[in-house]
């Protein structure tokens, strides 16, 4: 395999991921991201859950996904020796009769035989949450510690030499012949994974990517001991085992700022307060809030410019990023580095025949 230039804009769980990989395979890799800018990787929770949403759905891809993201993150706790990677039964909760009823046609259903466990009847779970409808196991859940492996991997290419903590200007990379120059790189490839930054960016901003806004709050609570699992009664509730809890996570198309809001605070503390019982006073101690770069056919958005050869884009991982992004970088760097085909259903190209106005670049150069 030739040795190329790669640039990877934003230091996200995407743009990291990638360019730890692009070194692996003995690439030429620079990083450059901003630290300061919206970052939904640093607020997500993390969590990789198989059966999601009101339908109960098994996620798009769980199966061909789980393994990966499992060797993945194992790999990167032995590289750096620090823990990312947390299985964890989920307990979720029926919110109604008619929950009770999906369950049960899931439960024999034998595409889900993997991931859902058994009922647990009402009563049968812990006292300290309502549970008039009963509840369920879904197996082959975990969280990721996003925030560490964010902080090891940047604290890795720093020392490497290879990570610019800076925003990324996209007025200031002009194509040189066959390659792209950026201040004092040379690059054969500029990977884009910005988050809901590529908005900004003149050669990708016609994808339609459809943020929400998300909200969680890190929550104390010395009176509740809760058998080791993720909680999904209308929000999932994660113990972190030292009586904090993490209470995720809400969902808003509408607002386009990444704040955390008060409206927020009360949507979550208020579904809390319907599940724990009265006698758990809560305790907030901080509140986080990020927008997930969410696209409007809920899958990624990967692939190369229709028209500027050595740009690229690996972004769209909407609410999904912990569970997507190894396989998916898998396959893009299989795509980009061996010539592979990439699945039509991530790749960009998907947009290019049915955009009314095929895209063009506003980019003054
Ligand atoms: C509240 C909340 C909870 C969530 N919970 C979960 C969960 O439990 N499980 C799960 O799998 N997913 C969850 N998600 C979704 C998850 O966060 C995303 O899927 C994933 O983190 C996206 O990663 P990314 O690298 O593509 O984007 P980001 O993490 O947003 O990273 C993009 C990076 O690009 C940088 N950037 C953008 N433009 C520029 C520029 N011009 N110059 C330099 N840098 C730039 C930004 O600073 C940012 O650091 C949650 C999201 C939110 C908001």
């Amino acid at each position: 395999m030739s040795i190329q230039k790669h640039i990877v804009v934003g230091a996200g769980l995407a743009g990291c991921l990638l360019a730890w990989r692009l070194e692996q395979a003995g690439q030429d890799v620079t990083l450059i991201g901003s630290t300061t800018m919206p970052n939904a990787s640093q607020v997500a929770g993390g969590i990789i859950n198989p059966v999601t949403g009101r339908w109960m759905t098994k996620s798009w891809g769980f199966d061909m996904l789980i393994s990966h993201a499992a060797a993945t993150y194992r790999e990167l706790e032995q590289q750096f020796e620090v823990e990312l990677y947390h299985p964890i039964p989920l307990v979720r909760y029926c919110q109604n009769s008619i929950d009770v009823k999906r369950v049960g046609r899931r439960m024999r259903n034998p595409r889900y035989a993997n991931v859902l466990g058994d009922s647990i009847d009402k009563g049968d779970g812990p006292d300290s949450f309502e549970d008039t409808h009963g509840s369920f196991q879904i197996k082959q859940a975990a969280y990721v510690q996003l925030p560490l492996l964010l902080q090891t991997l940047r604290e890795h290419f720093t020392q490497a030499g290879i990570f610019r903590d800076e925003t990324f200007s996209h007025a200031d990379l002009t194509r040189q012949d066959s390659q792209w120059s950026y201040h004092d790189l040379e690059a054969d490839h500029i990977i884009f994974s910005e988050g809901v930054g590529m908005q900004a960016n003149p050669w990708f901003n016609w994808l339609p990517l459809t943020p929400a806004k998300g909200e969680t709050l890190i929550l104390e609570c010395p009176t509740l001991d809760l058998p080791r699992a993720i909680y999904h009664h209308r929000k999932w509730l994660l113990p972190y085992g030292d009586h904090t809890f993490r209470l995720g996570a809400t969902f808003d198309s509408n607002d386009a700022t990444s704040e955390p809001t008060t409206a927020g605070a009360r949507t979550l503390l208020d579904a809390a307060r319907s599940f724990i019982a009265p006698q758990h006073a809560l305790t907030v101690k901080q509140h986080y809030a990020g927008l997930r770069p969410s696209t409007k056919d809920i899958r990624p958005f990967i692939g190369d410019h229709p028209t500027e050869p050595g740009l690229h884009i690996f972004n769209g991982l909407g609410s999904k990023g912990a569970s997507l992004a190894p396989e998916l970088i898998r396959q893009f760097l299989a795509h980009l580095l061996g010539g592979q085909p990439l699945d039509p259903e991530i790749d960009i190209a998907r947009f290019v025949e049915t955009v009314t106005n095929p895209p063009q670049t506003d980019a003054t150069h």
